[in-house]
């Protein structure tokens, strides 16, 4: 018996049906995965709507999972049936048991827990790679993060200081703001107040050499009009929407930089996956980075976690218990 969250259309949260779906074998290069823990990313609610386009329909969304394994395919030789494993970026995690490509898995270190690792895998490993190969933060730098209470925000945020960097995070509530600021970040600013403006104050004019967005549509312009001449815009999300800007503008505010990273490119080579964790799993392991597991629901009360995440009610990571 296997059962699994599916979107035969798109939409709001109402679209995602808990149905039984017939179990997985594993074909040669796949493992069966038996679902502990399935993470909740903003990626999800993409799927759902439609403005990312899933390969077929109807399909089981969701990119994060963690669990056991409970079958090995033809040609998988380091995996066996029992190992704790976890991923982030295949399609359709939202089930009980899935199929998942052995080389995407990685073995979820002794000390960290199933919630823990669907968590942070998806999350957690784009911070990894925004801090240290789209732009390495050093101690000198002062850097913004959007969203900064949120899943990927509040592991950003931790690392760069860990990193010695000074941290400007940006959130919507006080609540968030005082929820950043014991994750070590340096100025709280909230979305009303005018962001560039606050920036110029705690830098004495000197600007920022990198800003990190995941908000996309409502916060591009303030995002590049917080960065010094050459600086680097790094749009990595559309949580508002999706960004359309002319190149030009880039000019006028000081032969700025733009990247649209994804994690795909970033961990596409197993060795990258494979050294992104490892660097992620010992930072979580060395309490530098703490995972904060804010949300959990039942995996088939998926669309409650997507009405709270679209609402901007959650902070930290979310997690579906199947
Ligand atoms: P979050 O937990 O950060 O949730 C989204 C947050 O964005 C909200 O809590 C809210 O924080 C803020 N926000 C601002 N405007 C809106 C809006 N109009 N609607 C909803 N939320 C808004 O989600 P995740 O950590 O899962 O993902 C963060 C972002 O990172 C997403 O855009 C996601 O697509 C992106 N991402 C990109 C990856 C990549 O490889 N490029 C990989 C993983 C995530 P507040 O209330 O404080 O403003």
């Amino acid at each position: 018996m296997n059962h699994a969250i599916r979107v035969h259309e798109h939409g709001g949260p109402e679209k995602l049906i808990w149905e039984e779906v017939p179990q997985p074998d594993p074909k040669p290069g796949e493992v069966l995965v038996r679902h502990k823990a399935v993470g909740l990313n903003y990626i999800d609610v993409y799927f759902r709507t439609g403005l990312y386009k899933a390969p077929s329909m109807p399909v089981t969304i969701g990119m994060e999972g963690a669990g056991l394994v409970e079958a090995v395919g033809d040609g998988v030789t380091d995996l066996k049936v029992g190992d704790r494993v976890a991923y982030a970026g295949a399609l359709g995690a939202y089930a009980e048991a899935r199929c998942a490509p052995a080389d995407r898995l990685v073995k979820i270190p002794e000390g960290i827990e199933f919630t823990q690792a669907a968590a942070m895998m998806l999350q957690g490993m784009t911070a990894q790679f925004l801090v240290k190969r789209t732009y390495a933060v050093k101690r000198s730098d002062t850097i913004l993060v959007h969203a900064a209470a949120g899943g990927v925000g509040s592991i950003l945020v931790q690392w760069a200081k860990h990193l010695g960097a000074t941290v400007i995070g940006v959130v919507s509530t006080q609540e968030k703001a005082d929820l950043i600021k014991g994750l070590g970040a340096d100025y709280a600013l909230l979305t009303s107040e005018n962001i560039p403006a606050r920036v110029r104050e705690i830098t004495n004019g000197a600007m920022l050499p990198v800003v990190y967005d995941s908000v996309g549509k409502d916060t591009f312009t303030t995002s590049l009009d917080c960065l010094r001449p050459f600086g680097l815009m790094i749009s990595y999300g559309n949580a508002s929407g999706p960004v359309t800007t002319d190149l030009g503008v880039l000019a006028a505010k000081g032969s700025l930089y733009v990247t649209r990273p994804t994690l795909n490119t970033y961990t596409a080579k197993r060795d990258d996956l494979v050294a992104t964790a490892k660097d992620l799993f010992e930072v979580v392991g060395s309490g530098a980075v703490k995972i904060a597991v804010n949300q959990t629901y039942p995996l088939k009360d998926a669309a409650e976690g997507h009405r709270a995440l679209e609402a901007r009610k959650t902070t930290g990571s979310t997690v579906f218990i199947p």
